[in-house]
């Protein structure tokens, strides 16, 4: 303890950090934790927090789904220190983030954390470090009144306007400098392309920490919009009348420092690594949503002309592809997945794919033909496979796909699809509003 100790802030002994949170995301990617008062921190490092294991069993509503085999134990969330920052918008409290260990010899959680740390650890082997860039896109909203919210603003705000036509209130604004400030690489904001749709581009980091800036990414624009009487979501598909929110990852490979997708002596500039690596996130591209667009709502973003991808296919700078690989070359060139939602958990999403783009290299997978110009416009075959249209397909393709299932781990996996297979079930025999106005009267 004495020498994790060396590795706190001083504030943490100064008095001016009262209180430390603990944080870790659970199956969904929301964050879940405990505020200890700051004289009880060492006691947090040395036996950890305990929390109920149903945690990671539950779905949305809270229902417990999976788990209960063993009577919900304990689990326990161990403060990982290199993770401490101070909350910029609450003075006096800091936050870390947490890995999860069972109790006893009771079965390991769940933790989407563990599943970064284990496909960083498989790609260490070969010699080779994940380098990830996230980029989040969401709307901010206001609540109507009635139960329901509207959009913070609409009409004046366009895609890349600045200033107060765009965010009246600066919240956008802020929230990035508070990032900047906690050390999480946020390097610019940005109004998006639908009304009160904003994005945060952060910096890339090794996969645990690009992962780890995304979830805090999350978890800060919900704080601070909910502190400002907004409400930030994530969700993909929000509004009929909008376009959805993608969750880009970029992500490249070095070996010796140096990034191993460029190739410089090639007549494209991108090594046969990355071909592979990017043939293995088309191969499960399939499997891969159940993580990626982990919602029933997310397939309604999944639509031509939305930027987001309908085929699993990749192309050069091209996005309206599955995968686009951005126009730097040298040291950044890397890939872009954008078939991803908000409301993917950041570190199953990083994880799987991560998995994915390693079986294409273990395997030496080939790289088909990249799509030319608009890939909503091509027909058959040369669009690429079409992806699920549904929740429920994705899940089946992630249940199908041994490779993701194996690597991901039967804990998560199992628990991920109960979960998802709950919620299908569940809005499967909902009756909608849109069925009520499109059968009510009529029929
Ligand atoms: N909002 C689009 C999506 O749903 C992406 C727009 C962009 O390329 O920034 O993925
Ligand atoms: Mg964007
Ligand atoms: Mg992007």
């Amino acid at each position: 303890i004495e020498q994790k100790k060396q590795a706190l802030p001083p504030e943490l002994s100064d008095g001016s950090v009262t209180s430390v949170r603990v944080l870790y995301a659970d199956l969904h990617g929301v964050a879940r934790g405990k505020d200890v008062p700051v004289g009880e921190f060492e006691r947090a490092i040395e036996h950890g927090l305990a929390f109920c294991s149903a945690i990671m069993g539950t779905d949305l509503r809270h229902t417990p789904v999976v788990g209960g085999e063993e009577g919900y134990p304990d689990l326990v969330a161990y403060p990982d220190l290199s993770t401490m920052t101070l909350v910029p918008w609450e003075p006096g409290v800091a936050c870390c983030l947490a890995d999860l260990r069972p109790v006893g010899d009771h079965a390991p959680p769940a933790d989407p954390r563990g599943a970064v740390r284990r496909a960083v650890a498989a790609f260490e082997e070969l010699g080779l470090s994940p380098v990830v860039g996230p980029e989040l896109e969401f709307f901010l909203c206001e609540r109507d009144g009635a139960g329901g919210v509207r959009r913070y603003v609409d009409n004046l705000s366009m895609v890349y306007t600045v200033g107060p036509q765009a965010d009246p209130r600066g919240i956008v604004r802020e929230i990035a400098e508070m990032l900047s400030k906690m050390g999480l690489g946020a390097f610019a904001a940005n109004h998006e392309f639908m009304n009160s749709q904003y994005e945060i581009n952060l910096h890339h980091a090794d996969a645990l920490a690009a992962a780890d800036r995304a979830f805090r990414l999350k978890c800060a624009v919900k704080d601070v919009a909910a502190m400002r009487g907004l409400v930030a979501t994530f969700m993909g598909k929000p509004f009929n009348d909008q376009g959805g929110s993608g969750f880009h990852i970029h992500f490249s490979l070095e070996r010796d420092g140096e990034n191993a997708f460029a190739e410089t002596a090639g007549e494209d500039g991108v090594s046969d690594l990355m071909r592979h690596f990017v043939a293995g996130v088309l191969e499960h591209a399939s499997g891969l949503m159940a993580f990626l667009n982990p919602t029933i709502n997310a397939y309604r973003r999944l639509v031509p002309d939305s930027l987001a991808p309908t085929h699993a296919n990749w192309g050069w700078d091209n996005r309206t592809a599955f995968v686009r690989i951005p126009p730097e070359r040298g040291g950044a060139t890397r890939v872009e997945v954008r078939v991803g939602d908000g409301s993917a958990n950041p570190y199953l999403a990083t994880a799987a794919t991560l998995f994915a783009g390693l079986h294409g290299v273990r395997e030496r997978l080939p790289l088909g033909p990249p799509v030319g110009g608009d890939a909503y416009a091509l027909a058959g075959e040369k669009a690429g496979p079409p992806l699920p249209a549904t929740l429920e397909g994705a899940l089946d393709a992630l249940e199908a796909d041994e490779v993701l299932r194996g690597a991901m781990g039967e804990q998560i996996v199992g628990a991920f699809l109960a979960i998802k297979r709950y919620e299908v079930e569940r809005h499967r025999t909902w009756v909608s509003d849109w069925e009520i106005s499109e059968y009510l009267h009529h029929l």
